[in-house]
């Protein structure tokens, strides 16, 4: 079984030229000048004239029907891979779950049972350790050694439900050093937003704009440096920090990179075109559909250029979704009244090669850095490459054929995840996902689906690649 890419331009993150991928199996057997395969002899061809060929996105932020706030995320891994499949992701990396008082392959096995059959592209799991402990500390290096689960996510935030102490942090990040896993941080101070929370609510400050007020920068940017002097204690431990937001943060994160440090982080496409007057701040309850942790942030301050410029300086080297969806009926509707009951999550994981890729038609961003932030550092990142992230021979052959001269229309109307409103309603971007392959198999075709349910494998990871 051969399938034949043929007439596009390839684009990997050192370059783009015109090339003929010609694929075997799963694997991509060559690639050739123009012309160069027989489409006679290829089982498939697909034609990609005057389209970019991509390695296919990998998404290494994504929360499938995770329990948050008495609810849960409303997409299965079912919906949010196929949504995932649309919009040219062919990878993502879920966060497994310990709540804290859980036994950490009890969360494991729990993920593997809710994916396992369900999925259309491929899957990693991260796993949240929500309550380190003796016995935690010791499943860390049992999952990286017999599981391919090499990142540990911890909590600055959450108390009583993900919260880990300086304490707690500290030891994680020793054994990670040890075993050579990547810690993932959520670095806000949770803490003392509580506090803030309870004097607004107290002020009867009830409407989801609040949300982002009681998590101002500064306590971001606080757990952000504090995360980054506690890996530094821990014989500089590898870190990466998730869904930055704010500019005091990132300016921690450039520092301790200017200094050598293996500290690195994401940013999400929430943060680079969402604020929080124009989203958060919307009348009445509207805001709650752009509540999520950390917050939009303030059009009158610098974060979205400063996002946009720690992505070209590569002081953020990954943007990912942190897809985390909740519909506005029974779910974020818990929180009327009372921001703080608001689940917090933004769906967007069929949106973001899309949102990205407006950023190269904007000027944001080149076209290799768009295909290197989407795909190949994620593969890099989290121990996928060169299986993953790259458009090379040997590689998985996953491939999105992407067509510069169309555009994509976002809104509920259209998209294919589990959620009755879009965070993005209206927005129309340059650009369009036109072919996706995974695997040698095409599963989207011009917004037709093809791939079934549970041909997504569950895909054990190495270590980060990144670390010196
Ligand atoms: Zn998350």
């Amino acid at each position: 079984m051969t399938l034949l890419v043929h007439g596009g331009t390839v684009v990997g993150p050192s370059g783009t030229f015109l090339g003929d991928v010609l694929v075997d199996g799963e694997t991509i057997a060559a690639i050739g000048a123009p012309g160069q395969f027989s489409a006679a002899e290829a089982t498939t061809v697909v034609d990609a004239t005057g389209r970019y060929v991509i390695p296919g996105a990998i998404d290494a932020h994504t929360h499938m029907q995770l329990p948050f706030g008495g609810t849960a995320a409303s997409d299965t891994f079912e919906t949010g891979t196929r949504a995932a499949a649309f919009g040219g992701t062919t990878t993502i990396i879920d966060f497994a779950v310990q709540r804290t008082g859980e036994v950490v392959q009890d969360g494991l096995a729990a993920w593997h049972a809710k994916a396992a059959g369900q999925c259309y592209v491929d899957y990693g799991f991260h796993m949240i350790v929500g309550g380190v402990d003796d016995d935690a500390l010791k499943a860390m290096d049992q999952l990286v050694a017999d599981e391919g689960i090499t990142s540990f996510k911890l909590f600055m935030a959450y108390p009583g439900v993900f919260l880990s102490d300086d304490g707690q942090i500290l030891r994680a990040m020793q054994v990670a050093r040890e075993n050579g896993a990547m810690i993932m941080m959520h670095a806000e101070n949770g803490p003392a937003i509580d506090v803030l929370v309870r004097q607004a609510l107290a002020r009867g400050e009830t409407d989801p704009i609040y949300h982002g007020l009681t998590r101002p920068p500064a306590l971001e940017a606080e757990a952000t440096s504090r995360a980054i002097w506690l890996a530094s204690v821990a014989s500089d431990c590898p870190l990466y920090i998730v869904h930055l937001s704010a500019s005091q943060a990132l300016a921690a994160v450039a520092e301790a990179r200017d200094a050598g440090r293996n500290v690195f982080a994401e940013t999400c496409p929430q943060y680079l075109y969402l604020t929080l007057e124009d989203q958060l701040g919307a009348p009445g309850f509207e805001g709650a559909k752009w509540v999520c942790s950390t917050p939009l942030r303030s059009k009158h301050e610098s974060h979205q250029r400063d996002l946009w410029q720690g992505l070209r300086t590569n002081d953020l080297s990954v943007v990912s979704t942190d897809h985390c969806p909740f519909c506005m009926k029974e779910q974020k509707e818990l929180g009327l009244g009372d921001f703080s009951k608001i689940p917090n999550g933004i769906g967007g994981v069929e949106h973001r090669v899309d949102l990205l890729y407006q950023g190269v038609v904007d000027g944001n961003i080149s076209l290799e850095r768009w295909v290197e932030i989407i795909a190949t550092t994620p593969a890099r990142m989290f121990g996928l490459y060169p299986r993953k992230g790259i458009v090379a021979p040997g590689s998985d052959a996953d491939l999105v054929v992407y067509d510069p001269a169309g555009r994509t229309q976002i809104g509920v109307a259209t998209h294919h995840m589990n959620m009755d409103y879009s965070a993005y309603e209206g927005v129309e971007t340059a650009g369009r996902v036109r072919t996706v392959i995974s695997r040698g198999e095409v599963i989207v075709d011009d917004g037709v689906l093809h791939g079934v349910k549970g041909r997504g494998r569950y895909l054990r990871r190495g270590l980060s690649q990144y670390l010196v």
